[in-house]
């Protein structure tokens, strides 16, 4: 570890003054911790915002769910009006981590949470994201975890975050609060792909703090669930996952909300998937003719090809799972 200060903040305003003079936000630390001790994040300033009253699981006035940044990540999950209303959600936060980091992580700390190439962690390594210029020690080495879409030449790290695949999928907006105000961000926004500077991970301005991530109203009957496939089943990454969401009325399906994980550098939306199953009859063919488009675009690395395939069985069976096989 290295020296740096630590300021527990009461209110909003408060946080806001010590984030606009760089002090790091931190409340769970479920990731931050981990980084700082082994040197890859070195914040000068840490500000802790553990205490500020953000959460809050509540209904918004157009019929949406509006879930604190400070919710747990456990206790989100177990929220009845999570589970009932977006069981998508519930099965991502407790298909996560562990019991116990589900306990301390927070929902914005979940949606910030970094990446987890390996070469990222290892201060020894080349990596454009953590040391901007030094190169991308996955694009030559192993890279069996890495993303097949949204890459880019400095950087091809996946997002961890289940959570954020499933809030992805529902078209949430990020709610923020800065030095200048108050404003919202579509969950497509916040995130943000690699490009040239993968360093550079979210739409966040200086000081700025995350208080929610709003979920909009859907029509109703909504049937939802998350798929996540990987290595062993408990306590590891995805390779892939779905987030599916069907509203079907009249034996027609009149909306869909899809998004995977484990496979772009941000939670990765399929709209010509939903597309193609909008207006229809659901069927096991509909399942499958979908689920084809689901790598569209995917520009695979030496180790990681398998994930095309292994994505368009992941969307045509969560497909399934949710929408029925008459
Ligand atoms: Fe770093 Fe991204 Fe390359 Fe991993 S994939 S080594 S995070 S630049």
């Amino acid at each position: 570890m290295y020296p740096f200060t630590f300021t527990k903040v009461s209110d909003t305003r408060e946080a806001l003054n010590a984030g606009r003079r760089g002090g790091r936000y931190i409340a769970g630390g479920t990731t931050l911790v981990d980084l700082m001790r082994e040197t890859v994040e070195r914040p000068e300033s840490l500000v802790d915002i553990s205490d500020l009253p953000l959460r809050e699981v509540t209904v918004t006035e157009r019929g949406g769910l509006r879930i604190g940044a400070l919710v747990r990540m456990a206790e989100a999950a177990a929220h009845t009006k999570v589970r009932t209303t977006y069981p998508v959600v519930s099965e991502a936060l407790e298909l996560s981590a562990s019991a116990q980091l589900r306990n301390m992580a927070t929902i914005g700390g979940n949606i910030m949470q970094r990446t987890r190439c390996t070469y990222f962690r290892d201060v020894t390594a080349a990596c454009n994201k953590r040391e901007p210029g030094s190169g991308c020690a996955a694009r030559e080495g192993y890279n069996r975890t890495h993303a097949i879409l949204g890459t880019s030449d400095a950087c091809v790290a996946t997002h961890p975050s289940d959570a954020a695949v499933a809030f992805a999928a529902l078209e949430a907006t990020v709610n923020l609060m800065g030095p200048d105000g108050e404003r919202s961000l579509p969950f497509a926004d916040f995130l943000l792909r690699p490009g040239s500077t993968p360093d550079r991970e979210q739409a966040l301005r200086r000081g700025e703090l995350i208080t929610s991530v709003e979920i909009p109203a859907h029509p109703r009957p909504l049937k939802s669930g998350y798929l996540k496939v990987r290595d062993r089943q408990s306590y590891e990454f995805a390779l892939t996952s779905a987030a599916v969401a069907l509203h079907i009325r009249g034996g027609v399906i009149r909306e869909a909300k899809i998004a995977t994980g484990g496979v772009g550098t941000v939670p990765w939306k399929l709209p010509t998937v939903e597309q193609h199953l909008v207006g229809e009859r659901p069927s096991a063919r509909l399942w499958a003719q979908a689920a084809e488009r689901a790598a569209d675009g995917a520009r695979p690395l030496a180790h990681n090809r398998f994930k095309i395939a292994l994505l368009k069985r992941t969307v045509e069976r969560q497909l399934r799972t949710v929408g029925g096989t008459k």
